[in-house]
């Protein structure tokens, strides 16, 4: 079946309404409206939740109603999977799992017909390895819809965002899933300070008639031109020029154009406003810093990806205290497993993690199973020492069940330690506690407010 992300979009748009009809208003606007489309996978429409207890309260209630609906706009679609941050991972790995649209069958030719035109892509950044989460999800699913069609959708696909979150690897997966699948497909991959390079010297060497058209054949015959971090191009007057042109040939040609950058197109500075329009022409999509579950999910990936046993404990509390971008995190991973391999000790306890990172990384303020109570008793004015304590008037009581619904909720603890933390009570009561407020956030609009209010202050900390 051929749906790509624009119709499975429209599909949801449609069934919306319908389903919104069905639910509680209270149930529509905290967990329906959060959900986002992202494939067709096996028959199924596959939506993301923002967190694991969404997924759990519509599956336990309101899969079919939900099916009903999508089903009525597309005749391939014979019900739902939910999934969470948490999924991705191996939903990923599974090779039907992620379509937008599929890939043509392409005969496999033993070498690649013109070298010139390959650039070597970093073999480890590809889509499987490449962990989704709500921040990137927008710019994977374009960059994988690209890479299985290249030119067809989202001509430019133009992804920004700060440094170390993942456009370079996006752009490498493109290529690399474009040279395995396509092999006959010529690509470039380039920095954007290579291609004022490569012009300079274009202008420097030949005559300027000659430069145009040797610096154009080179280009012109490409089906796919990658520019990373083209941020750089700011100020560059005669190379904007250049770019511009061949952006128009390779467009009208249909040629995949993918660019970079650090910011939104408009916000490049001493740029050509035709090229800034021409960036935004096709699809522009952002990716902002990871969440913790990402940023746990990518750990526990980057980890499995070194064969090193790291306890979940350690990635929980490493993602906790990095939490400004991916290469930061996973410079953070290396140094404790080179302080492991050093020391010759298990990556199992967070003194370890404390020493590894001591010198250099700010390990202050993550959020911790004290810092969401000392959120929680701040907001409700009520003592910390009465939370985690034995009285049971209604707001402490409200206060403990809520706080413990947050720790389950934000960081990954064992329930035995929620319980130990929380003065000492077994799982089963954690287990009620927690579940009690996950009921409650769906039927009752005060519960919700305090959910996202603190959830919210609690992640500002
Ligand atoms: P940028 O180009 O945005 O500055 P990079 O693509 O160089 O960032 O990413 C920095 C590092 O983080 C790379 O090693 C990359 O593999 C890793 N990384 C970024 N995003 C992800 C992700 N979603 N999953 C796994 N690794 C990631
Ligand atoms: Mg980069």
């Amino acid at each position: 079946m051929n749906t790509n992300i624009t119709e499975i979009q429209e599909v949801w748009k449609k069934a919306l309404p319908i389903i919104s009809k069905s639910v509680s208003q209270i149930f529509y606007d905290v967990f329906i409206a959060s959900l986002e489309p992202i494939s067709i996978s096996d028959n199924k429409l596959v939506l993301i939740a923002p967190y694991e207890s969404c997924k759990k309260s519509i599956n336990k209630s309101y899969k079919p109603i939900i099916e009903k609906a999508v089903m009525q706009f597309n005749p391939y679609i014979e019900g739902i999977q939910i999934i969470t941050t948490s999924d991705v991972d191996s939903f990923v790995d599974a090779p039907k799992s992620i379509i937008a649209e599929e890939s043509p069958v392409v005969e496999e030719e033993k070498k690649p017909s013109s070298k010139d035109y390959y650039t070597s892509f970093e073999e480890s950044y590809s889509f499987d390895n490449f962990v989704i989460g709500g921040s990137n999800k927008a710019a994977f699913v374009a960059a994988k819809t690209v890479a299985e069609n290249p030119g067809i959708q989202h001509n430019p696909l133009f992804i920004y965002g700060g440094v170390g979150l993942g456009k370079t690897h996006i752009m490498h997966a493109i290529g690399n899933y474009i040279k395995s699948h396509s092999p006959k497909k010529k690509i470039i991959y380039m920095t954007s300070e290579n291609f004022t390079n490569d012009y300079i010297d274009s202008i420097k060497n030949n005559n300027s008639n000659d430069m145009n058209r040797q610096f154009r054949n080179k280009y012109r015959n490409l089906d796919v031109l990658m520019i990373d971090d083209i941020q750089f191009i700011s100020g560059k007057p005669s190379t904007q020029e250049a770019l511009f042109h061949l952006f128009n040939e390779l467009y009208q040609a249909k040629k995949q154009i993918v660019f970079t950058s650090d910011c939104h197109p408009k916000k490049i500075d001493n740029i050509d406003e035709r090229l800034t329009s021409r960036f935004q022409s096709g699809l522009t999509v952002d990716i902002s810093s990871p969440d913790l579950e990402t940023r746990i999910a990518i750990l526990r990936k980057k980890a499995y990806n070194k064969k090193f046993e790291v306890s979940s404990e350690v990635l929980n509390y490493i993602a906790e205290c990095i939490n400004t971008n991916i290469r930061e995190l996973e410079g953070a991973l290396s140094k404790v497993i080179y302080y492991c391999t050093l020391n010759n000790v298990k990556a199992n306890n967070l003194d370890i993690v404390n020493n590894a990172l001591k010198d250099d990384i700010d390990i202050s303020g993550p959020i911790t199973m004290s810092s969401i109570l000392k959120c929680v008793s701040d907001y409700f004015n009520v003592e910390q020492k009465d939370i985690i304590g034995k009285k049971k008037t209604k707001n402490i009581a409200e206060a403990r069940q809520i706080a413990i619904y947050l720790i389950s909720d934000l960081i990954s603890v064992p329930l035995v330690s929620i319980g130990d933390f929380m003065g000492g009570r077994d799982h089963s009561t954690i287990i009620h506690a927690r579940d009690k407020i996950s009921d409650l956030i769906t039927t009752d609009y005060k519960f919700a407010n305090y959910i996202k209010d603190l959830t919210e202050l609690i992640k500002k900390k």
